[in-house]
């Protein structure tokens, strides 16, 4: 490994479309599958998924991410698909904290699995969880999820707390109608350590017309204007792009990540490796790279395909329409 020393320095400052831009996150993907069918993600009859031969194993996955996080990559953000989904997802969160270099281990997850499981997570060495729940109306949630019970997924997010993550993370994509439900998300972000972001939808896969309809963050925001005054707050631990709010007195923050109405791209400093071993050094780009052929081979020729998608990072993306591959097969 010894001639890999300075790579670290090379992948984090070089020039070239990057500018100087420190890459250091790495989305990982560990199963293409899912237990919802949400609307805006994935058809309802599915998507056809890929042989389990040909998805990377656990060992695969912290092979690459040894040699990414050798390179400058400190945090890592385990997805999906669905990833509590996938057999043993706590061994991998184990072997990943283990990894030199990983800093910062989270996973986001739709929360379906996570009251069994969260316990275990954090045993592992998982520092922080976000939780998926477009919804706190059982309905509506049966609806956008395409048959999931909202109370199971609550029950995940309790544990989470119980078990004592922190900071603890909302995500809910903003969809059409999202006003009816912000008595409840407000409560919530009121009375519980949580930090709820709103996420404008982006058109990524084939699925980009259909049946919700873009609700840009202002809308969101004009709307909350009834709750009280926020104030801008402080990012909880992994930030990311989101932007901070809080309500006086309250527990915990609201956070928009405004993909569409803010673009930026020019902060972007991820890269993300598809449950089937493909590199994509930007969601809303098709040109991955194939990491299977050099993920068992010499580690230092693995580590120039990933400094080569690492130089290849265009930062301006967005606009471009991306291709056929879902957010669950890319990893959102
Ligand atoms: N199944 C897990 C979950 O739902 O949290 C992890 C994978 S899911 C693809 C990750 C996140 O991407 C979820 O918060 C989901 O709502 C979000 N997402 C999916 N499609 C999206 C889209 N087109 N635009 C914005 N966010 C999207
Ligand atoms: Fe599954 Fe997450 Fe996509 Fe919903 S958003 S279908 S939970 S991968
Ligand atoms: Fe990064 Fe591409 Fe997303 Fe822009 S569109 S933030 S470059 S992944």
């Amino acid at each position: 490994m010894a001639a890999l020393h300075g790579r670290r320095e090379e992948a984090s400052s070089r020039g070239g479309p990057g500018g100087g831009r420190v890459i250091d996150y790495l989305r990982v993907s560990i199963t293409d599958r899912c237990n919802f069918r949400c609307v805006y993600c994935m058809p309802a009859e599915g998507v056809r998924f890929k042989d389990h031969s040909r998805i990377l194993t656990y060992e695969e996955i912290v092979r690459f991410t040894w040699a990414a996080a050798d390179l400058g990559i400190t945090r890592v953000r385990v997805t999906g698909g669905e990833p509590l989904a996938r057999k043993q997802s706590q061994d991998l969160v184990a072997m990943l904290a283990a990894v030199p270099g990983v800093k910062d281990l989270a996973l986001t997850t739709n929360g379906y699995l996570l009251e069994e499981y969260a316990a275990a997570l954090r045993a592992a060495g998982l520092s922080r969880i976000n939780i998926s729940i477009d919804s706190l109306d059982p309905d509506r949630f049966s609806r956008i999820t395409r048959g999931a019970r909202l109370e199971k997924v609550l029950a995940g997010l309790e544990r989470a707390l119980e078990v004592g993550f922190s900071p603890v993370k909302v995500n809910v994509v903003m969809l059409d109608g999202i006003e009816d439900d912000l008595d409840e998300f407000v409560a919530v972000c009121m009375e519980m350590p949580v930090h709820v972001r709103f996420i404008e939808f982006m058109p990524v896969g084939r699925r980009r017309g259909g049946i919700w309809k873009f609700v840009p963050r202002q809308r969101v925001l004009d709307a909350l204007g009834r709750y009280g005054e926020l104030s801008p707050a402080h990012s909880p631990q992994g930030g990311g792009p989101a932007r901070y709010f809080r309500f006086q007195g309250a527990r915990g923050t609201i956070g928009f990540i405004s993909s569409m109405s803010d673009h930026f791209c020019s902060e972007c400093n991820r890269l993300r490796l598809t449950a089937d071993g493909k590199l994509r050094n930007c969601l809303f780009s098709d040109n991955e790279i194939d990491v299977v052929p050099y993920i068992n081979g010499d580690m230092e020729e693995l580590q120039q395909v990933i400094l080569r998608s690492i130089n290849g990072k265009r930062f301006d993306r967005l606009g471009e329409e991306s291709g056929g591959r879902t957010m669950a097969q890319i990893g959102g």
